[in-house]
C-alpha cells in the first residue's frame, strides 16, 4: 500500500476532528479544554502519525485510549480530566471507583452525589453508609474486598438522573471497569444502574431479587440504598436479595 501524502493526512485529521467536535456538541459541550495534555495539536499528531490516513484511525475518538487499558490505573489515566459530557462543568472530583481491583463482587450505582463529588469516592454519604453496612454487617466482608463504582462518574446537578448523552459518554468506562475487574457477581443498585446494565425498561421492582446475566456475569438487581433511606420498610426485600448473593458466593466458593 502506498504512503498517504500530506493532503490525505490533513484530510483524515480534519474528518476526525470534525466528528470529535460534533460529538462534543451533541453532548452539550460548548467550550474546548484549555491546553494541557488533553488534546495534542493537529500538527503534532500529523508528525507522530504518518500512517493516519492509511489506517483510518480516529485520533480524536473519545474512548479509544481508554478502551486499550489493561488495568484500572491505566483506565483512570486514559479518562484523564474528562470533558466528554456536560457533567464535567459542575464536578469537584471525577468519581472513578474504589475497592479491590480483583474483587469477585462488584456494586454498581447511579452516579456520585454531593459527598462523593467532594471526596472523590463512591458511596461515602448516608446512602453509602447503608451500602457499607450491607457489605460489612450483611455479607460479612470488608468494603475494601469489593469493587464499587457508578454508571456516570461525575455528579449530575441537584442529583438529577443522568441524561442519555451523559450515560453514552460514560458507560464505556463502566463496561471497561467490569471487563478489567471481571467480578463473578454484580449487584446493581437501583433502577438506573440496573436498567443501564441490562438495557431494559422493566421497573426495578420487577427486576430485583432475580438473577440476570450481564455478558455472562451474574447480576442481582436490588433497590438503591438512597431509596431505602426514604423507604426503610423495603430493607427486608434488599436483605432477601443479598441473602441470594451470599448463597451464590458460598456455592461458588467466592
Ligand atoms: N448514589 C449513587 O448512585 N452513587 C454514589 O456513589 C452515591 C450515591
Amino acid at each position: 500500500m502506498s504512503e498517504p501524502n500530506e493532503a490525505e493526512e490533513f484530510a483524515a485529521l480534519a474528518t476526525s476532528l470534525k466528528s470529535h467536535l460534533e460529538r462534543r456538541q451533541r453532548a452539550g459541550i460548548r467550550c474546548l479544554a484549555k491546553g494541557g495534555a488533553a488534546a495534542p495539536t493537529a500538527l503534532a499528531i500529523a508528525k507522530e502519525e504518518p500512517r493516519l490516513a492509511e489506517i483510518g484511525e480516529d485520533r480524536f475518538a473519545d474512548h479509544g485510549e481508554a478502551m486499550q487499558a489493561l488495568t484500572l490505573d491505566e483506565l483512570r489515566g486514559a479518562i484523564g480530566d474528562c470533558q466528554r459530557c456536560k457533567l464535567c462543568a459542575g464536578r469537584t472530583h471525577l468519581v472513578f471507583g474504589v475497592g479491590n481491583p480483583r474483587a469477585r463482587l462488584m456494586f454498581v450505582g447511579e452516579g456520585p452525589g454531593r459527598d462523593e463529588d467532594l471526596q472523590g469516592e463512591p458511596f461515602v454519604g448516608r446512602a453509602g453508609q447503608l451500602l457499607t453496612d450491607i457489605i460489612t454487617k450483611g455479607i460479612g466482608i470488608q468494603r475494601e474486598d469489593v469493587y464499587i463504582c457508578n454508571v456516570v462518574k461525575c455528579r449530575p446537578p441537584e442529583n438529577r438522573n443522568p441524561e442519555p448523552d451523559e450515560v453514552a459518554a460514560c458507560e464505556p468506562f463502566l463496561k471497561k471497569q467490569i471487563d478489567i475487574v471481571r467480578p463473578k457477581i454484580i449487584v446493581g443498585l437501583g433502577k438506573f444502574a440496573v436498567q443501564t446494565l441490562l438495557q431494559s425498561k422493566v421497573p426495578i421492582s420487577k427486576l430485583r431479587g432475580n438473577w440476570h446475566s450481564y455478558h455472562g456475569i451474574k447480576l442481582m438487581p436490588t433497590f438503591h440504598p438512597a431509596y431505602l433511606l426514604r423507604n426503610p420498610a423495603d430493607k427486608k426485600l434488599v436483605w432477601e436479595d443479598i441473602k441470594k448473593v451470599i448463597k451464590e458466593m458460598q456455592s461458588e466458593n467466592i
